[in-house]
């Protein structure tokens, strides 16, 4: 297995949906069966055809797409509370998973949780039937911002929780939301500090949405909650990953995955909701890099007179990030640095993550 934490997060996932499942109560922003699409709920005699199925569509169209293919896939319970599950129907679920572990046909199991749902005994029953990972849905550090999203656990449960799975030697993930009733600047500033100082292996942030038949729809509807932005979404999902990237912490999703039920049904009454909201923020990751590079450029050698003319070398593959949803990035540059001639091409020799910066020099004529 990768050992690197900042990759733990990434797998194939088959995701078997057990809706609001093992939950002790509604939380106020939680539809599950809106986000899923109540035909994904399933019960544990559909788990092995479900995942044979996920298996073919692998087999036959990513090992198409990507001959080399080889990454991890993994099986995941998600969309609701598994370890709030009776223990048998919890072993219920698992049993069949786990054959395929066995069977090779599939690299480990995960599932997520609540803080509040971990204990000795029930990680011990996980860690039986093979589950590797276990993402805890910690939504946020700030007690009052838990209690008026109807999540009743404390930060120190939140520590015990992260601290027997790390003693069971499981990966730890942790799910946080932004934007929820009560959150401000420094309760979001506590949340990713104290996040951080539990170092899990990796991180997923979610933007708070309002879905149809929530709690929050009706606190919206009169009035007594207003989302974030798009924009202002992007700029918390940024400053998030970017603290956790310099701890080197993996951001592994950020939002919510889109499925053709959220559309079709309207679920999203309101809300920063955009089907690529990690593209937007890695861009936007991306155009504060460049800033960052050429604020340096900027007060090392000027030309007397001369316009400047820089291009910014970004790894091939992340090109189109860089230069920005409709070259957004590009004429922000462009804007700020007005006197100058940017141009971002892309560099075979650069790996992921790396950029550089060339000063192209005219000869005198
Ligand atoms: S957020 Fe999690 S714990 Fe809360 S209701 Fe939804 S699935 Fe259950």
């Amino acid at each position: 297995m990768n050992k690197n934490k900042e990759t733990y997060g990434r797998a194939k996932i088959i995701p078997v949906f057990l809706p609001n499942q093992g939950c002790p109560n509604r939380c106020i922003f939680c539809n599950q069966k809106e986000v899923v699409g109540t035909s994904l709920i399933h019960t544990p005699r559909e788990v092995y055809p479900l995942i044979q199925a996920y298996l073919n569509t692998i087999r036959t169209s990513w090992q198409k797409k990507w001959p080399g293919f080889s990454e991890r896939i993994e099986v995941a319970f998600y969309g609701g509370n598994f370890t709030g599950l009776p223990a048998e129907v919890q072993q219920e679920f698992l049993r069949p998973a786990a054959r395929l572990v066995s069977e090779g046909q599939i690299d480990g199991l995960r599932i997520s949780t609540r803080p509040d749902y971990i204990s000795e005994a029930g990680l011990e029953l996980l860690a039986s039937f093979g589950v590797k990972t276990v993402e805890v849905g910690v939504q946020s550090m700030d007690e009052e911002v838990l209690k008026r999203a109807g999540r009743l656990y404390s930060g120190h449960q939140v520590t015990r929780a992260v601290e027997l799975l790390r003693g069971g030697g499981f990966i730890i993930g942790v799910h946080l939301m932004v934007g929820l009733p009560g959150e401000g600047p420094a309760s979001r500033s506590e949340t990713i500090e104290k996040v951080i100082k539990l170092s899990p292996h990796f991180v997923r942030i979610h933007p708070t949405l309002v879905l149809k038949g929530t709690e929050l729809e009706r606190m919206y509807r009169e009035g007594n909650y207003r989302p974030m932005s798009l924009d202002e979404a992007v700029e918390v999902c940024k400053e998030f990953s970017l603290r956790l990237m310099r701890s080197r912490i993996g951001v592994a999703r950020i939002g919510l995955q889109s499925v053709p039920q959220m559309q079709e049904s309207e679920s999203v009454i309101a809300g920063p909701f955009h089907p690529a909201l990690g593209e937007l923020v890695a861009s936007s990751i991306a155009y504060e890099r460049m800033e960052e590079l050429l604020s340096r450029q900027q007060s090392g050698r000027l030309e007397g007179g001369n316009k400047r003319q820089i291009m910014i070398l970004v790894p091939e593959r992340e090109l189109s990030m860089f230069i920005g949803h409709k070259r957004q990035n590009l004429n922000r540059l462009r804007q700020k640095y007005c006197g100058w001639q940017i141009c971002i091409q892309p560099d075979q020799s650069l790996k992921p993550g790396e950029l550089r910066c060339v000063e192209i020099i005219s000869a005198p004529v």
